[in-house]
């Protein structure tokens, strides 16, 4: 089965707001195995609206519409959608009485207008809306399913939550099961090419990427009436990539970088300490956005001054004047230096040039130094970013966070 999605609203179409129902809904139909080949922005007209309506209807099966569901003059989707198939408007009772039941509770009698509301397409079944008074509508026309939706996001999600999706499901009798396998240190195109085939040729599973800053994640999507085939033909392709890509391999499904080396270092039973430079505290925020993070986490600092280096990690003053404060020897001893002053079993540092001033010839902007500081011993990592400051101090933290896994 595929969709269209059709988001009705002239402010969408000034650019008054961002169409993020749209992407929701993409999204999420996206999970249940459903393919949006075309999305549609239309004002609040009727004939547009009429038009858009019947283009959607020859060439996709689910036909979904956002917002126009409330009770005044621009509000005009389910009179589109009856207009558009020749059906006639009809009063749904059980709609009034909810509707009347809503502004009972707040201590309000209903605007008289709002009855409109309860006017569905002759064919059509009320969807409750347990978040406003817009009732939505599903219509089963011939080859067609219409589904109308309101626009505030909040009722559309809840609405599309609680009585789209377990409609959906149920018609499309498929079970749709993905699997994400997060990828780290390799470039989108590089990842292209080594799946190859499996990325173009293969329907069931499929296979895609989608690029984040720093990592690449490979879905695999299979869907099957049988969920256990489902599960064996995902595993199949699984092990075919595990096999690529073992060591960039980070994690899968809902793991992030920071909580796969927080369990890391819980299961080795190890604590952690940063001393940023250039990353300004980034690693640290990153680290602490996870829940438990204080089982391995103990402190971070950030030294951006060479007073700071030098006071509070007790780096050389002569290293920093031999070497200057982005350099592996500065690095090195940044590590060490937050290692011991926290008690920590690992101490992560990093300097470097974020730019987009600072650079030289020999020390370009986007040049990193990452020390770690470990079991007596000190490793300097040394890497040129790509991209701007913002992009460079992410990339920074990214790789001081991938080195703790490896
Ligand atoms: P209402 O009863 O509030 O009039 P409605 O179903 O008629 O609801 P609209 O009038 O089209 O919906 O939109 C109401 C509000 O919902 C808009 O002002 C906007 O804030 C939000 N909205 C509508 N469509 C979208 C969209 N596609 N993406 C994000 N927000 C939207
Ligand atoms: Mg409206």
């Amino acid at each position: 089965m595929n969709c269209e999605i059709i988001s009705v609203g002239t402010e969408l179409l000034l650019g008054d707001i961002v169409n993020t129902n749209a992407q929701y809904l993409s999204k999420r139909l996206s999970d249940l195995g459903i393919d949006v080949y075309n999305q549609t922005v239309v004002g609040d007209n009727l004939n547009r609206l009429v038009e858009s309506l019947s283009i959607a209807s020859n060439r996709a099966d689910i036909i979904i519409t956002t917002g126009g569901l409330g009770p005044t003059d621009d509000d005009l989707t389910k009179l589109g959608i009856a207009k558009a198939l020749g059906v006639e408007m009809i009063l749904d009772e059980s709609s009034l009485k909810k509707i009347k039941g809503y502004f009972n509770k707040l201590n309000k009698t209903m605007p008289i207008i709002n009855e409109r509301q309860a006017y569905i397409p002759l064919g059509s079944q009320a969807v409750e809306n347990n978040n406003g008074t817009a009732p939505g509508i599903i219509g089963e026309y011939g080859k067609n399913i219409y589904i109308a939706l309101p626009g505030p996001p909040k009722e559309m999600k809840l609405m599309f939550e609680e009585s789209i999706v377990p409609y959906l499901r149920q018609k499309s009798k498929s079970n749709i099961k993905s699997r994400t396998i997060k990828v780290i240190g390799i470039g989108e195109s590089m990842i292209q090419e080594k799946l190859g085939d499996m990325m173009i040729n293969q329907k069931n599973p499929t296979v895609a990427l989608y690029a984040k800053e720093g990592e690449v994640h490979i879905r695999i999507t299979a869907k099957e009436e049988d969920i256990e085939k489902a599960d064996y033909k995902i595993k199949e392709v699984e092990n075919v990539i595990l096999g690529m890509f073992s060591e960039d391999i980070y994690g899968f499904d809902g793991d992030t970088l920071e909580s796969v080396v927080n369990g890391l270092l819980q299961k080795k039973n190890k604590t952690i300490a940063f001393a940023e430079s250039c990353t300004g505290g980034m690693i640290s925020s990153r680290y602490t956005d996870i829940p438990n993070a204080s089982i391995s986490f103990l402190n971070g600092v950030v030294c951006y001054s060479n007073e700071a280096k030098i006071n509070i990690l007790g780096v050389n003053r002569e290293t920093i004047e031999k070497h200057g404060a982005v350099s592996m020897e500065t690095a090195e001893e940044m590590a060490v230096g937050i290692k011991r002053i926290s008690k920590s079993d690992i101490g992560i540092s990093i300097t470097g040039i974020a730019g987009p001033s600072g650079g030289t010839e020999s020390k370009p902007v986007g040049l990193c130094y990452i020390g770690l500081a470990m079991d007596n011993e000190v490793k300097v990592y040394s890497y040129i970013f790509n991209g701007n400051r913002a992009k460079i101090r992410w990339l920074a933290s990214t790789k001081a966070l991938d080195i703790l896994r490896r």
